[in-house]
């Protein structure tokens, strides 16, 4: 179960405690796009999210994108954000991370990886042996088939996390 469980469980992407990963040696951020970022039917990042992602900049993050989205829809975000990105990710497989580390010379210990699926980022994350931060899903409504059965598979996993955190969901 170990390798499904976040090491942090948090309302959103931008309510994350950075400080906290940053004082474990995190100095670069990975974020999953849909769902995470912004919703599916969002072309690009709001200016809420621009801002958010802006301040952790200048906090000294660097940041990228890691999707398995298609090229065109990363690239459109990535650009916004001023950040580089790897598509077509394969998450919960660890090449796209792998990739992303690679691109950005960091080892995994000093990165995390902030998604909204634990069937995909978290367990990617895991695998890949960077640090996973579960954010709820901004929306569930436009999930696909498949996402709507991990979706129901996460709630079970959730409970048992929140449950050995000693919170409530
Ligand atoms: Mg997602």
């Amino acid at each position: 179960m170990k390798i499904l469980y976040p090491e942090q469980y948090a309302e959103s992407a931008s309510q994350v405690d950075y400080e906290a990963l940053r004082q474990k040696g995190v100095r670069l951020l990975l974020f999953d796009v849909d769902n995470t970022l912004e919703t599916y039917n969002t072309t690009l990042p709001g200016r809420e999210t621009r801002q958010w992602v802006r301040q952790l900049k200048k906090q000294g993050f660097q940041i990228m994108l890691v999707s398995n989205g298609a090229e065109k829809r990363v690239e459109r975000f990535a650009a916004s954000l001023g950040v580089s990105y790897v598509y077509r990710a394969l998450k919960p497989l660890p090449i796209g991370i792998r990739r992303a580390l690679e691109k950005a010379g960091c080892r995994p210990m000093n990165a995390a990886l902030i998604g909204d699926q634990i069937f995909t980022d978290v367990l990617g994350a895991n695998w890949a042996g960077v640090h996973a931060i579960l954010t709820k899903p901004l929306s569930t409504v436009d999930d696909e088939w498949i996402t709507r059965i991990k979706r129901g598979l996460e709630r079970k996993v959730i409970a048992r996390y929140l449950r050995k955190e000693g919170k409530r969901g």
